[in-house]
């Protein structure tokens, strides 16, 4: 099929002709003609990469009325990246289309600069959640006149803990609108979505549901913990041409995985949520232009990238949330091109495997972490084979030559050649010269998938309520930040998360029990210039653990303001609740 059979405008064929698309996607094929001739809600289940931007972009475009200075249609995105890639997709497609103006809104920017951008006249806005409901609750934003609402991502909006925050948006807009819903997943949560705020949706679904791209490989390796590093380090020297992104649980991982690459001369970076936003548009522009090998990352900093051509995505750990992982392999095998994601997993966490399994449908493949040989054995291939193919243009090394030759006449070529090789490669052969077997076994109870590890996870697990010294005066508003901060500082998934009480100094949060140490383990880390002070409530626990004994437990700093709080604000929070 070809994008005029599709029945578009002039306009916006000659905009896909100028960004060189030359036949439409599957998920477009089906859903552009759809949405350009109903007003049905829609539901279409398609990963990144998909082309799922422009499966609802164009339509949408060809639908909106020109110059008409107040929003027809709300798309929101679970990220900033996100959403800037989103708008600036649908201005290539809006290119010879006159009187289409796009809003972008997201936190973290000034809030005048978008206030003044609405003022202006928007007919479409793209926005995350947060700032959207900060929008309208200002009274920057009216969404009465909306008949377009485009979820993107709606099981990573959810997941980052916007759900509230859509509701409301959503509660904003005219009772007759289109929803049209865009996820990679279709958990429950997503499907209370679209039960609550659609009717009769038609559903495109592109792949299996819940599947991943058939382009990634799926791999994993067991590794023990204390060789995870020098386990990645193979993957990625075994790899010259990879360009490629690695997954850790938490901002402290993510940060001395990044520094030991670099130390040991790698071009890697980190992204995570210690980063100022400026500079996460730093790293993420060295990334984007290449002047990153690797990126190292965690779940919630990391979602929404779209950079082209990632070749590996190696989970340093398996995300806590299955799910994740869908999200995590999908920053690779992008436009149609092939991937691989590789797990480094001990053994212990062996029975996760068959979780991730019917999570993506497919096997993953068990592979051996390299060997110093084998390494060292495609290194050099790879220089010979980068040898073989450079083009000598006589007219730029010509000078130089003469010279070149005199430095190296005593040689002959076999000698030359083994110089040569010997300095390409002298690197590999010397850190891998005594290489150990880095791999792990499994026990067989590890391989069996432990029906009580597996059902522990998410749902019906116990809660524990935990104490944190941050609240409203520390710049957090509502509660969806205090549930990102902890997902995105220990890793774990929002899903994890039960009930946040966030008050003016303080936050309790309940989070399943197995995951508790986790969030823990976050004391003593710093949040914006201040030191946080993470531990377990014991109040709900049990009654005989009153505030006394509590207190006594803090440092000498914290027991004075919790004695000098009034009750409203005390510690412990048995006396408040
Ligand atoms: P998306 O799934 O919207 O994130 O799109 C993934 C990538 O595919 C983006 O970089 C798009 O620019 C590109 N793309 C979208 N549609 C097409 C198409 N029909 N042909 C070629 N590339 C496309």
């Amino acid at each position: 099929m070809t994008f005029s059979e599709l029945g578009l405008s002039n306009e916006v064929l000659q905009a896909i002709h100028d960004l060189g698309y030359e036949n439409p996607t599957p998920i477009q094929e089906k859903s552009i003609p759809a949405l350009l001739e109903t007003d049905r809600d829609y539901v279409g289940l398609a990963q990144t990469g998909t082309g799922k931007t422009a499966a609802f972009g164009i339509p949408l475009l060809e639908t909106i009325e020109p110059f008409a200075k107040t929003p027809q249609a709300i798309i929101l995105s679970p990220t900033r990246e996100l959403a800037l890639q989103i708008t600036n997709e649908l201005k290539n497609f809006a290119k010879y289309k006159e009187g289409i103006n796009i809003v972008t809104v997201y936190g973290g920017a000034d809030i005048r600069k978008q206030i003044n951008q609405l003022k202006s006249g928007a007919e479409i806005v793209v926005g995350t959640p947060g700032r959207t409901v900060d929008l309208i609750k200002r009274r920057a934003l009216n969404l009465s006149e909306v008949n377009t609402v485009v979820l993107d991502e709606a099981d990573e909006m959810l997941n980052m803990g916007f759900k509230d925050d859509m509701d409301t948006i959503l509660e904003q807009t005219p009772e007759d609108k289109r929803v049209w819903l865009f996820s990679a997943t279709m958990p429950k949560e997503v499907e209370r979505i679209a039960k609550n705020y659609m009717t009769d949706p038609f559903k495109v679904v592109v792949g299996k549901q819940n599947s991943s791209n058939e382009n990634i490989e799926h791999q994993y390796a067991f590794v023990k913990a204390k060789d995870f590093y020098f386990a990645l380090k193979r993957f990625i020297d075994y790899y010259p041409d990879m360009f490629g992104m690695v997954f850790c649980k938490t901002r402290r991982d993510t940060k001395e995985v990044a520094d030991r690459l670099m130390q040991d001369g790698y071009d890697a970076d980190a992204l995570h949520g210690d980063l100022s936003q400026a500079q996460r548009d730093h790293v993420m522009k060295k990334f984007r232009n290449k002047h990153l090998q690797i990126l190292v990352a965690t779940d919630v900093a990391a979602r929404g990238i779209d950079v082209d051509d990632i070749t590996h995505v190696f989970n340093y750990h398996l995300p806590e949330d299955i799910e994740s992982y869908t999200h995590r392999s999908g920053r690779t095998a992008r436009a149609g091109k092939k991937g691989i994601a590789i797990s480094l997993v001990h053994p212990r966490d062996a029975y996760k495997i068959k979780q991730v399994e019917r999570q993506i449908n497919k096997k993953m493949k068990l592979v051996k972490v390299p060997t110093g040989e084998v390494i060292v054995e495609k290194q050099i291939y790879h220089f010979i084979d980068s040898v073989h193919n450079t083009e000598v243009d006589e007219t730029l090394i010509d000078d130089y030559l003469p010279k070149v030759f005199k430095e190296l006449e005593e040689f002959s070529k076999d000698e030359i050649i083994k110089k040569m090789v010997m300095a390409e490669v002298s690197k590999y052969l010397k850190a891998y010269e005594h290489a150990r077997d880095l791999n792990a076994k499994p026990g067989k109870r590890d391989m069996e998938e432990s029906s009580v590890k597996g059902d522990r996870r998410g749902r019906d697990a116990n809660k524990k309520r935990i104490f944190i010294n941050v609240g409203r005066n520390d710049g957090i508003r509502e509660k969806g930040g205090i549930l990102r901060f902890v997902c995105d500082a220990s890793g774990i998934a929002g899903k994890n998360i039960g009930r946040i009480d966030l008050l003016d100094n303080m936050s309790f949060v309940d989070v399943d029990a197995e995951y508790g140490d986790r969030v823990v383990a976050l004391n003593g880390e710093d949040f914006e210039g201040k030191t946080l002070r993470v531990e377990y409530s014991k109040g709900k626990d049990s009654s005989d653990r009153g505030g006394r004994r509590q207190t006594r437990n803090h440092r000498s700093g914290n027991r004075r303001r919790t004695r000098s709080n009034n009750s409203k604000e005390n510690y412990n929070e048995r006396s408040f609740f």
